[in-house]
């Protein structure tokens, strides 16, 4: 048996039944666009977080793009993010006009680093977006501490953490908007692009409804320019049937992730991943740190065992970010950590015995070097 990186047909065995009784139903009340699902789904994940609204959208990226447009960013202004993070994060800054004002990342987690915001705060910062990569958050407290001094929002990019908790509250509600994305593979998938804005002011989710469906105030009057970003009906309902497991899930996560990481911690050459104390993470990549990363994937693709690299190239590094991006601080250390990320196979159905496996070519990997 081939080992899985991100392993849905497993969860399927799980979920099947309730998945397709709910997409039968779905076809039965042809409702396809904006359909009951919708709402029910908004109404539970806002419940899940404790924001008070949940918008649904067509995708994380467009969950960006349109918490980005609802604060009204444009042409001359400055968003605060990382460089070590999927592009979609720089790319819907970019998209609007505005410039993504990247600061570095701390090398044990791989989050913006809180200490080094302030320093690229200028006149005209509209937003602080910190990228909650791998599972867990930033240190929230502090950004938005930073936030408030500066009357500027904190926009959590929580793409890959739906589901963790930063001193007990959830990701995602924890700071000014939260965004995330279903993406099949994210921590909460549905089958296909979806994703979610949580936020608890409620002009802006007005705003952010109205941009969603164009702009537009009731039928055919448009108040405001928008987008096409409603999430399919049936995306949602996936979505709903996964949810009556999401929390067994999200423990089987980090229950495997603890094990993961000691196991890990005894191999010499390959530094497990970290989590602060005050927090959990939801493992969306489980992503290890060596210095000989291409001999170990290598010696893991010897036995079936699949890796990726989140990410090999930090934004500012990238044709299309290079001349449009502000780099304040230096970035060495997410140049350094882009060279030394491993992600391994992680999902909440993954057994003890095909992680023994993979800890054991890893185990094998770093003798052989
Ligand atoms: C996946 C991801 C996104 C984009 O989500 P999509 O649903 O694929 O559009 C944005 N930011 C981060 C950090 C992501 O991992």
């Amino acid at each position: 048996m081939p080992v899985e990186f991100v392993d849905l047909k497993a969860q399927l065995r799980a979920v099947r039944v309730p998945v397709n009784d709910r997409i039968q139903k779905v076809i039965d009340h042809g409702q396809f666009i904006m359909g009951p699902e919708v709402a029910e789904m908004e109404q539970r994940l806002a419940a899940f977080t404790g924001a008070k609204h949940c918008i649904s959208v067509a995708s994380g990226t467009e969950a960006l793009l349109i918490a980005l447009m609802a604060l009204g960013i444009g042409r001359g202004d400055e968003v605060i993010t990382t460089p070590f993070t999927f592009v979609a994060t720089a790319e819907t800054i970019a998209l609007l006009g505005a410039t993504p004002v990247f600061v570095d990342v701390e090398p044990d987690t791989c989050n913006i680093d809180s200490e080094k915001i302030e320093a690229a705060i200028t006149s005209r910062t509209k937003a602080i977006m910190p990228v909650s990569l791998y599972g867990a958050t930033a240190d929230m407290d502090e950004i938005n501490v930073l936030g408030a001094k500066h009357g500027v929002p904190v926009i959590e990019d929580a793409a890959q953490s739906f589901g963790a908790e930063y001193r007990s509250r959830k990701s995602c509600n924890v700071s000014s908007i939260g965004c995330t994305s279903f993406f099949p593979s994210k921590p909460l998938g549905c089958y296909g692009d979806g994703g979610a804005i949580f936020v608890s002011d409620d002009m802006l989710a007005e705003t952010m409804r109205e941009i969603r469906t164009h702009g537009q105030e009731s039928r055919y009057y448009h108040t405001r320019i928008g987008v096409g970003g409603r999430m399919d009906t049936l995306q949602c309902a996936v979505i709903l049937a996964k949810l009556d497991i999401f929390d067994w899930e999200i423990a089987e996560r980090i229950r495997i992730g603890r094990a993961y990481r000691d196991m890990i911690a005894a191999i010499p050459g390959i530094r497990a991943p970290v989590v602060r104390n005050d927090r959990t993470c939801v493992w969306a990549q489980f992503t290890v740190q060596t210095d000989k990363r291409d001999a170990v994937i290598a010696s893991l693709r010897e036995v079936g065992v699949p890796t990726a690299i989140h990410y090999p190239i930090p934004l500012h590094k990238q044709p299309a970010y290079r001349s449009l991006c502000r780099v304040v601080g230096g970035v060495g250390v997410s140049e350094s950590v882009s060279q030394r990320v491993l992600s391994l196979p992680m999902h909440p159905y993954l057994d003890e015995a095909t992680m023994r496996t993979i800890v054991h070519a890893l185990e094998k990997a770093t003798k052989l070097l």
